[in-house]
């Protein structure tokens, strides 16, 4: 058995090192023949999805509003009311795991039934399935809750919900100012573990998330289609405990090589590595507060070398995963 040898993606950076695929060891420093080379990375981690709807990538209309598509009785509510089981929500998982993504959370529409169409396919990546009730005045279908927005959801109904899921010790995440400013005060008082988006939020609303030590996922593809664009550069000046997702299935791949290539080119002052720490490590700190999710980083995916630098691996818009090691 050949080991990969090359340059390996730490929390501290890039270190040469090796990796056997069959008993996952990995080492560092040089490695005794015989080596393949590659640049070795944990696999990905994307924060944020709603894989329900990655069915409807080749229908959804190109010339509606966000809230047309996804608002309260928009399109996407109407096309999932007509599907039936798992097949768009394994498309998504088939295509992560593809490219090599190791932890999903995701979103998951349609209340208990929803829910459980996760548990039903069989898939090495780690996803923990937020849920929320199917219809008005139903009850979360588990203690981990992925709410639309605390506006959507409105001002009693989301205490009730959070303070159960809270009691049941689960994870919170709610969208909160994705196209337009929302009052962040109620949200920091429900004190949820972390934000998707915050496109719109003012420089107070993150010192208060900072402050609150709530995490943040952005999704640079998707937000852009609407014209939209996360302050990202300043919540990582800020330190907050930031992820990378690729939310609704139909709008983006499931690909977070491709999430990386465009936020790179988005973000132009962020450094390369601190771009692939949030791929590989994204949202560590609120992770390390689930129980339901394990970070062993026993999963790699190895990238073929481009050039001397091992960052261009990931980057160059010709890289190439060469194995996903499960
Ligand atoms: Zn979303």
């Amino acid at each position: 058995m050949k080991v990969w040898g090359g340059w390996v993606f730490t929390r501290e950076g890039f270190v040469e090192g090796w990796l056997n695929p069959l008993t996952k060891e990995l080492g560092f420093g040089q490695a005794a023949d015989p080596i393949k080379r590659g640049v070795i990375f944990p696999a990905f981690r994307n924060c944020h999805t709603h894989l329900g709807d990655t069915g409807a990538r080749e229908e959804v209309p190109d010339d509606l509003s966000l809230e047309e598509i996804v608002g309260v009785d928009g399109w996407k509510h109407t096309w999932l009311s007509n599907q039936k089981g798992g097949g768009s929500l394994e498309s998504g998982i088939r295509e992560a795991e593809k490219f090599g993504t190791g932890l999903i959370i995701d979103f998951r529409e349609g209340g208990v039934e929803g829910l459980s169409l996760l548990n039903e396919i069989d898939t090495p990546i780690q996803i923990l399935g937020l849920g929320r009730p199917g219809h008005e005045n139903e009850e979360a279908p588990s203690e981990n809750i992925g709410l639309s927005s605390y506006v959507d959801v409105g001002e009693g109904t989301v205490e009730e919900l959070v303070s159960k899921a809270k009691n049941g010790r689960g994870v919170v995440a709610l969208h909160h100012s994705e196209k337009e400013w929302e009052d962040i005060s109620p949200v920091l008082k429900i004190n949820p573990d972390f934000l998707v988006h915050l496109c719109e939020a003012s420089d107070e609303d993150l010192m208060g998330i900072k402050e609150e030590g709530i995490g943040v996922v952005v999704c640079p593809r998707s937000n852009s289609r609407f014209g939209m664009r996360a302050p990202l550069e300043r919540m990582l000046k800020l330190k907050i405990d930031v992820g990378l997702g690729t939310d609704n299935g139909m709008f983006c791949s499931l690909n977070m090589l491709e999430e990386l290539r465009f936020i790179s080119r988005e973000f132009p002052s962020i450094p390369a590595l601190e771009l692939i720490r949030l791929l590989c490590f994204g949202l560590e700190e609120t992770i390390g507060k689930f129980s339901e999710i394990k970070i062993e980083n026993k999963q790699y995916v190895i990238m073929k070398e481009i050039g001397e630098n091992p960052e261009m691996a990931v980057l160059d818009s010709k890289s190439e995963i060469l194995e996903v090691i499960w």
